[in-house]
């Protein structure tokens, strides 16, 4: 399992990148979050992340 960020639908709140900075960084350049750690990190701050983004665009994705 992996991490995504659907891109197209983030807006780049930063919710997650405060939640788990472990995993999740922002692009300032293209004003969203991106995955910095695809395979791992502290699940719960995985889920609190999933749970709080607001247009729901980060997902696991079985490879
Ligand atoms: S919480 Fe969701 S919308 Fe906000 S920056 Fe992260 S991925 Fe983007």
């Amino acid at each position: 399992m992996t991490i995504i960020i659907d891109e197209g639908e983030c807006i780049g709140c930063g919710s997650c990148v405060e939640l788990c900075p472990e995993v999740f960084q922002m692009n300032e350049d293209k004003e969203k979050a991106e995955v910095i750690l695809p395979e791992g990190g502290p699940k719960d701050c995985i889920e609190d992340a999933i749970d709080t983004c607001p247009v729901s665009c980060i997902h696991w994705q079985n490879e």
